[in-house]
């Protein structure tokens, strides 16, 4: 019985906002096309038969949507792809969907539709106003934060699965107690921090997490966060979700947590697959939809070296105490978040030394309610 997850990028990296850290934005560019435009009735037929060739009865499939913007293809786009998939899958597949959005295009109609679907809407707000809005602003100029905070309360409202992506800037992270202020005044039950990367080409930012900042942001907000676990539902926070179901029952729930890469099918608009949405890289093409099956391209070569390319393991994790359980951590964020050059500094290492008893303590629990 397979279960299979693809991303795809329905309109590449258009986008209607400019955020001012875009990730996607700074590896698109590096591409000899850096958009594909939204991805044609054509492609996504032959996209989808592609993929659907190689499941079965039985099998199920998670759609993840990302861009760019995702919704820059039209709702009309998705009620196509959802109506062709079902078509495809006949009554033994089970398809799942989540999408990845800035929250900018979205209304009732794009709601009704996630809601029907039962979608997991991953919604970006970097935390409150004047965060959101100094990174954040749409394509005039313009803050977003009134916009997306109602479109929030929406989803509460007509009961969309949600949870709320807030990139980390080394800006931010200097404030864990007014983003957990916000998070607690919003009722978010659902967040995952995404650590703000420098380019790939390695050049740092003034946006970009430094490891020292990583440490004291996780670690201040762990002590918020672990004294709320006996009041009632605590929230969930990605990073501390994953450790623990690492630690309890060696479940990976997160791509590299242990150090190792877990290629990925990433489909670009013009059909174009990739291993990794950090890598959406000329130099990492593995084939394309349009003409190859999934197979194919898990077995591609671009796939295999992906795979196998070398760790290189910073002189911090030597000596370090949780090296079977992290192992470097994913390479995209072992370099610019997690170690340091300065005096052999691991922020992720940090961390871990401040919450590790406690994240034990937790795991144990959980071991023992789960039998
Ligand atoms: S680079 Fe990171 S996210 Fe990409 S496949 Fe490797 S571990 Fe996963
Ligand atoms: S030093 Fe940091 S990156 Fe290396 S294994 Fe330890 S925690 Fe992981």
């Amino acid at each position: 019985m397979k279960n299979l997850s693809v991303m795809i990028k329905p309109a590449s990296s258009l986008c209607n906002m400019r955020c001012k850290y875009c990730f996607y934005a700074d590896i698109s560019s590096i591409r000899e096309q850096p958009s594909y435009g939204v991805m044609t009735s054509e492609t996504r037929k032959k996209v989808l038969s592609n993929i659907f060739s190689q499941l079965d009865s039985g099998d199920s499939i998670t759609f993840a949507f990302q861009g760019g913007e995702p919704t820059m293809a039209g709702i009309g786009w998705f009620r196509q792809f959802i109506q062709e998939a079902r078509q495809l899958a006949g009554d033994g597949i089970q398809i799942s969907y989540a999408f990845q959005t800035n929250g900018l295009l979205l209304d009732d109609d794009w709601l009704n539709l996630f809601k029907e679907h039962h979608f997991l809407v991953g919604l970006s707000l970097d935390g409150p106003k004047d965060f959101h809005d100094r990174n954040r602003p749409d394509a005039h100029g313009n803050g977003t934060f009134a916009h997306l905070l109602d479109i929030k309360k929406k989803m509460d409202r007509l009961h969309v699965s949600y949870n709320i992506l807030t990139v980390l800037t080394n800006a931010a992270a200097r404030h864990p107690q007014k983003l957990w202020n916000f998070l607690n005044e919003q009722q978010i039950a659902w967040v995952q921090f995404v650590p703000c990367l420098a380019p790939l080409d390695g050049e740092q930012n003034v946006y970009a997490l430094t490891p020292e900042r990583y440490a004291s942001f996780y670690t201040a907000l762990f002590d918020l966060w672990y004294p709320t676990l006996t009041q009632g539902r605590p929230m969930s926070i990605k990073l501390f979700d994953d450790l623990l179901a690492l630690l309890a029952f060696g479940q990976e729930t997160a791509c590299g947590i242990t150090g190792h890469c877990h290629p990925q099918i990433v489909v670009e608009a013009n059909g174009n697959v990739y291993p990794c949405d950090f890598y959406a890289v000329d130099e990492w093409l593995s084939g394309n939809l349009q003409e190859d099956n999934i197979r194919t391209l898990y077995d591609s070569s671009a796939h295999a070296s992906f795979r196998s390319r070398p760790r290189t393991m910073p002189e911090q994790c030597g000596d370090c105490p949780y090296a079977s359980i992290c192992g470097g951590g994913c390479p995209r964020m072992r370099s610019s978040v997690f170690c340091s050059s300065r005096d052999g500094f691991c922020g992720h290492r940090a961390f871990l030394d401040a919450a590790m008893p406690r994240l034990s303590r937790l795991a144990a629990e959980i071991r023992r309610r789960s039998v």
